[in-house]
């Protein structure tokens, strides 16, 4: 990463999640400044204490310099304490804050951005890179404050004890810096490849759940361990990159500074031959020079964290800044409904390159039901999801009651429709609030009419929890027509005027299928309702079929109609042998 860029995100990570709480990190840094303030005078007090306690004894010396000793340890205890607190408080905080303000980002970006990536990359940017970017925040900036100083107050000791040794120290000082430097940099280029395999491993674990019925039957369980594994492997190669660096730095720069101590040595046994010599005054220099060697080790450390940490913060930034298509124009206005009218004009659309619908030109007026009818992949799914602008067209206009989608605020459109898919997706929570999902807040009555209404009072009631009954992990508890009941009751609890069904049978078993038939008959009345049917039964009730084919309306009728004619409709009927009334035989 470039300096600059690294300014920049620091500079915004500062901004963003240590201002807010500048009294706790101004704390935090104060007692990592105390530290080293007390670290100092400890070393100090080393030339007087050899010196007048052993080697020429001071009457009141021995009340005085082991008080004062323990006393400066307990204060540099105290502040090492407050230090560690404060900054553990700090950089919970920010992570709390960072995975906060990711999931926001995330959960309100358009679908096609969730889409675009497995969700395995968003959990492991929420786990994994926002702890990096808390390391850098507190063991890496507080760190880095206090060893700086720490070496500050070491080497203003080391000067003071012996001004000429201090040299010596200062000569090998940048042949240690330049080397510690070395391993911070291959460090900080690990941990970049060790979020890119944290969210490999987190999507392939995902994908194996998600899938679990696929590995089972196609007895994949192998072949998953070992894709896993892989995954596995491969953080772990950066991960222990990364370690090493950072271990490989102590022994070298410890073998660095055992040959600066050598050295010292060798001057101060030769300025000993020459009868000059301060022993306190020498172990107050020798103490501050082990000081120093730590600290710069530290210092290291605290620069690798911190790099690694910056790296993170880029790349959640990057999240961040996904700044959503999909959002209210500026001077949006909720949507005023009259009827509910639904129109498509002359709509086109692309996902990118492809074009996938091309002169849509449609229509549900107010109580109406349209099916949409064609071959798999014909466009039929992105033209319901125009409607809520899960998408927006890239030409002509979707409008409801004479108003532009685009022009009325997100929220005000998507309070009016329903929606209901062919696989319904339950919350791991109680029946209950499943179901109130759609209306938080409601009473129970209100709970308990739209299960009616949806045919699942009758199972619910019998469960032993009732409405409390928590349902597992994606409702895998029930069967698909009682999630789909479920499912449909948070529909008629919402009550919106407009419903985009996609087709909600077509999973089901046949009982299940006529007791969910009539609870979408009961659905539907009153509403505008535009249904993708994949069965052609399903399609008799329509006021207008809409048939689709590679991006077109190619036919248009009602059923009984189209079903006469030679066209793909008639085509369709016949392959599923299904109401079909053969032209000849008529
Ligand atoms: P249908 O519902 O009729 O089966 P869809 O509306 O799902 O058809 O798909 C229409 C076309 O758009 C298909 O060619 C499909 O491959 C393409 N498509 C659907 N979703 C996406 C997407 N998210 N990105 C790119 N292409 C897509």
């Amino acid at each position: 990463m470039g300096s600059a860029v690294l300014r920049l995100t620091a500079a915004r990570l500062a901004k963003r999640y240590l201002t807010p709480r500048w009294t706790a990190l101004a704390a935090s840094l104060a007692c990592a400044a105390a530290f080293a303030i007390f670290s100092g005078l400890l070393l100090k007090m080393l030339r007087p204490a050899v010196n007048e306690l052993i080697v020429r004894p001071r009457p009141g010396a021995l009340a005085e310099l082991p008080l004062l000793i323990a006393a400066l340890a307990a204060g540099r205890g105290l502040a090492q304490a407050l230090q560690g607190v404060t900054s553990n408080w700090v950089g919970n905080q920010l992570v709390a804050d960072l995975q906060r303000d990711l999931f926001s980002r995330v959960v309100r970006s358009d679908l096609a951005q969730v889409r675009s990536k497995h969700s395995g990359v968003f959990v492991s940017q929420m786990l994994f890179d926002a702890g990096l970017v808390r390391e850098a925040s507190t063991n890496g900036l507080i760190g880095a404050v206090q060893q700086s100083l720490t070496l500050v107050a070491a080497a203003l000791v080391m000067a003071f004890s012996d001004w000429k040794l201090a040299l010596i120290a200062l000569v090998a000082s940048p042949v240690i810096a330049m080397t510690l430097r070395r391993f911070s940099r291959s460090a900080v280029s690990a941990a970049s490849g060790a979020m890119k395999s944290s969210s490999a491993l987190s999507t392939a674990i995902l994908e194996s759940f998600d899938g679990i019925r696929v590995v089972k039957i196609e007895n994949s369980e192998e072949f998953e361990e070992k894709r896993v594994q892989a995954a596995i492997r491969s953080r772990q190669r950066h991960l222990l990159k990364g370690d090493n660096a950072r271990a490989l730095a102590a022994p070298v720069s410890e073998t660095l500074m055992t040959w600066t101590v050598a050295a010292v040595l060798a001057y101060e046994g030769w300025q000993a031959g020459l009868g000059r010599t301060n022993i306190g005054a020498f172990l107050a220099f020798f103490a501050a020079l082990m000081m120093a060697a730590q600290a710069i080790r530290q210092l290291a450390n605290a620069f690798t964290v911190f790099g690694q940490g910056m790296t993170a913060a880029r790349r959640l930034f990057e999240t961040l800044d996904a700044e959503p298509r999909i959002r209210d124009a500026s001077g949006a206005r909720a949507l005023r409904l009259s009827q509910a009218r639904v129109q498509f004009e002359n709509v086109g659309f692309s996902y990118g390159d492809e074009q996938v619908l091309e002169d849509v030109d449609l229509e549900a007026a107010p109580g109406e039901t349209v099916a949409l009818v064609g071959p798999s992949g014909a466009g039929k799914s992105t033209i319901v999801n125009l409607v809520p602008r899960f998408f927006d067209v890239t030409s002509g206009r979707v409008a409801i009651d004479g108003q532009d989608v685009r022009s009325v605020t997100l929220a005000s459109l998507r309070d009016q429709i329903g929606l209901v898919t062919q696989e319904p997706f339950l919350f791991d929570d109680t029946i209950r609030a499943n179901i109130a999902y759609s209306r938080p807040g409601a009473s129970s009555a209100q709970i308990e009419a739209a299960a009616r209404a949806a045919a699942a009072h009758d199972f619910i009631a019998q469960l032993p929890l009732g409405y409390d009954t928590q349902v597992g992990e994606a409702g895998l508890r029930l069967s698909g027509g009682q999630r789909q009941r479920i499912a449909i009751a948070r529909v008629f609890l919402k009550d919106p005027p407009i419903l985009l069904l996609d087709e909600p049978t077509s999973a089901l078993d046949a009982e299940s299928e006529i007791q969910i038939q009539e609870a979408l008959g009961r659905l539907i009345t009153g509403r505008v309702t535009i249904l993708i049917a994949h069965r052609l039964s399903t399609v008799r009730g329509a006021d207008r079929v809409y048939v689709i084919d590679r991006g077109r309306i190619v036919e248009t009728g009602a059923h009984s109609a189209l079903v006469r004619g030679s066209g793909l409709y008639s085509r369709l009927a016949q392959a599923q042998d299904l109401d079909h009334e053969p032209v000849a035989a008529s």
